[in-house]
């Protein structure tokens, strides 16, 4: 599948944009995320859209691996480590596997950069993201992650979080926002699918 190199997207958040000539998202411009950047493959939509769907929720295991090769083609900058988006303890037991570590396997052996499955706990498990309204799903995971031995032991400089699919960014927000408070220094991310502006 080729990257959708034609797509403009907000070079913080990488949600597609309207106009050739802006830069930067609304959201981005009024307020900072704790991210410096997010890589996006594509648009949560047609064939990535189910792909990504076969495997979260039919458990299509066999996929995760193709579309990890995917992740692979993102220009993404040297980082220490690799950071899944973790799943409630209650939901890896459900789905039996955490999508965003499978997804990280590939990108971790070709940039040679360790993947830390780990450090980022996620202590409140949330309602999914996509039954809520957009307000509700702003706030929805504040409080929800904490990052493992905080304080007491030496944290990243640099990392990536990767995950599967990408909504308002406030998941991504809320993991960046905590992993600097624990010290790292700078936090990007990576994401296969960026759902389209509302
Ligand atoms: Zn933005």
């Amino acid at each position: 599948m080729a990257r959708a190199a034609e797509t403009r997207r907000c070079t913080t958040c990488g949600i597609a944009l309207p106009s050739d000539y802006s830069f930067k998202c609304g959201a981005c411009i009024k307020e900072s995320p704790h991210f410096r950047k997010v890589y996006v493959f594509g648009d949560y939509c047609g064939t990535l859209k189910t792909a990504i769907n076969l495997l979260k929720f039919e458990r299509v295991r066999r996929l995760a691996a193709p579309l990890g090769e995917l992740l692979c083609s993102l220009p993404i900058p040297r980082v220490d480590m690799l950071l899944p988006v973790p799943l409630s303890k209650k939901r890896l037991i459900q789905r039996g596997f955490n999508q965003s570590h499978l997804l990280c396997l590939g990108l971790s052996r070709k940039l040679s950069v360790p993947l830390e499955p780990a450090l980022l706990i996620r202590s409140k498990d949330t309602a999914p993201q996509s039954t809520l309204s957009r307000e509700v799903r702003l706030r929805n995971p504040r409080g929800a992650f904490s990052v493992a031995g905080s304080g007491r032991r030496p944290m990243p400089r640099r990392v990536v979080i990767v995950d599967d699919v990408m909504t308002t960014g406030a998941t991504i927000n809320e993991c960046a926002r905590v992993l600097v408070r624990a010290g790292v220094e700078e936090v990007h991310a990576a994401v296969l699918a960026r759902t389209r502006p509302e």
